[in-house]
């Protein structure tokens, strides 16, 4: 049974309004393209109103700005406490408006209080330094607040990304305009009801539910927005990192995808080499920034995992993602079934070896049969450009030496991967990729302990971890003059 639809308004001020134009656009269901709700399409003219919000909850003298910060950590815990509540509502939620397979999506969603408590014990926590420098003076640095955030969500992980964000820069006491990907809108809306629930007072949490080059825009160039925060694709990523110079200068942190490498040694025990890689890239349908879209194999042992790789590809069940024993879904929406598609199509133009899949699956809904190829090389697309699918290149190497040499030839740093049972050739790998996060015998393996971030075209900025409310602080450097006697 479909989901409720509680929320499909833009939330402003811990209320829910229409859009001052009155417009609203469709979201669909990836799983069978029906339309699922029309939503309030926000614009500038609503940005506006969101910011003028988040800026007098951010003003010194609101509620928000006055409270304790442990208080405010235990809002961001009475938060956590409801999406626990609410776990399996909204894994429903976002596996219809995004197609994500229900099983993951309830364990993104059964995890969330642990990942919230994790940031919201943060909030206490931020204080400054005291410095000796010379002189009849002494230094002490204040951390705050860098004001108004502007926080721009991807349609992958919906649930993830809006927590991430939205948690942190509430932690260190920030106020927030949130605008969600266009085609998943549903579970922002909902988060933001349970936040409101949980007290947080009025305007520190807006929505602005709408389309990137409007609503998005306008957030970008806002000159009362001092931060950006964004994930998605690496074109949009470089147009936000200059719309934050266009007018004043905003704080920025990027999260932009990759064309992550994962490489197989031929020492590697290949019952979990196989599984891993095959993971590590058909997982939620390729629709994952730190996918294994290139994966790396030994020439010694080339042919035999090709083989054991393909085996698995073809033993991955597509189909309804609410049917639990489904491992693989729906792409996100037509357009990016298509972009796959043609980037199948593109491998085989330029020589590589299809060895499974390659077609659509059906004529209803956006499904694509998980898909190997073989014999692939560094120059071909496939191997350079971010597919965001359910496509695995193989590609074949001699030494150490010349994989790491590979794996660093490419603008994107975002993740990386070995599997080896020789110490020495992990730390050297691990040492020399050029990647914000690498996994050695397993893969996708996280928490949100570990700093999560890429290098190069990847990005900069690291989100989770200790230091993940760092960005969204700035240092006030306080210098008090002592008298020379007492
Ligand atoms: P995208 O265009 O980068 O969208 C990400 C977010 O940015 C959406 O909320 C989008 O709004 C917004 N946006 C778009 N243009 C903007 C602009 N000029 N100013 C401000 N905000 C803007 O990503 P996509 O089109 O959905 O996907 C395209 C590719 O991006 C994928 O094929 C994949 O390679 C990559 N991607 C990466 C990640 C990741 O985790 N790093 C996540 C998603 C996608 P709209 O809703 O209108 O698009
Ligand atoms: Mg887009």
């Amino acid at each position: 049974m479909a989901p409720e639809i509680k929320y499909t308004k833009l939330f402003i001020d811990n209320e829910w309004v229409d859009a001052k134009s009155g417009k609203t656009f469709e979201t669909r269901s990836p799983h069978d393209g029906a339309v699922i709700a029309r939503v309030a399409e926000g614009d500038k003219a609503d940005v506006n109103e969101a910011v003028k919000a988040a800026r007098r909850a951010f003003h010194r003298n609101s509620e928000w700005r006055l409270m304790d910060a442990s208080q405010r950590g235990r809002i961001l815990n009475k938060f956590a406490d409801l999406v626990e509540r609410d776990a399996e509502y909204l894994g429903q939620l976002e596996s219809y408006d995004n197609g994500m397979v229900l099983n993951l999506a309830q364990l993104v969603t059964g995890s969330a209080g642990k990942s919230i408590r994790y940031i919201a014990s943060l909030a206490d926590k931020i204080q400054g330094d005291t410095i000796p420098i010379d002189g009849e003076a002494f230094s002490y640095t204040l951390k705050q607040p860098v004001g108004v955030c502007g926080l721009i969500l991807p349609w992958n992980f919906p649930i993830a990304m809006f927590l991430n964000k939205v948690m942190t820069a509430l932690a260190a006491g920030c106020t927030v305009v949130i605008k969600p990907a266009e085609q998943t809108p549903l579970t922002a809306l909902a988060l933001a009801a349970l936040l409101k629930e949980a007290g947080v007072p009025k305007g520190v949490v807006n929505v602005i539910n709408g389309y990137g080059e409007t609503a998005g825009v306008a957030l970008t160039h806002h000159p009362h927005v001092a931060k950006i925060s964004f994930t998605g694709s690496a074109e949009v990523g470089k147009l936000i990192q200059q719309a934050a110079g266009a007018r004043n200068l905003k704080r920025v942190t990027l999260e932009l995808g990759g064309k992550s490498p994962l490489v197989v040694m031929d020492d590697a025990d290949l019952n979990l080499a196989v599984p891993y890689a095959a993971h590590g890239v058909f997982s939620h349908q390729g629709q994952v920034c730190v996918a294994a879209s290139r994966l790396y194999v030994q020439s010694t042992i080339y042919d035999k995992f090709v083989e054991a790789a393909v085996n698995f590809a073809k033993s991955i069940k597509v189909g309804n993602p609410t049917d639990a024993t489904v491992q693989q879904g729906p792409q996100v929406d037509e357009e990016m079934m298509n972009k796959v598609l043609g980037y199948i199509e593109r491998g085989k133009k330029e020589g590589a070896k299809l060895m499974t899949g390659g077609k659509r699956v059906g004529s209803t809904g956006f499904f694509i049969e998980p898909t190997v190829f073989a014999g692939v090389s560094d120059d071909m697309t496939i191997a350079k450009e971010e597919i965001f699918g359910p496509v695995q290149s193989i590609l074949k190497f001699d030494t150490l030496e010349e994989v790491i040499d590979r794996a660093n030839d490419t603008n994107y740093g975002l993740a990386a991967g070995i599997f080896t049972t020789n110490i020495n050739t992990a730390l050297q790998f691990t040492k020399h990729v050029e990647a914000g996060v690498v996994w050695v015998n397993t893969y996708l393996f996280t928490g949100p302990q570990c700093p999560f971030g890429g290098v190069k075209d990847s990005g900069y900025g690291r989100e989770n971890g200790i230091q993940s409310v760092d960005p969204y602080l700035e240092v006030k450097t306080v210098t008090v003059a002592l008298p020379k006697k007492l």
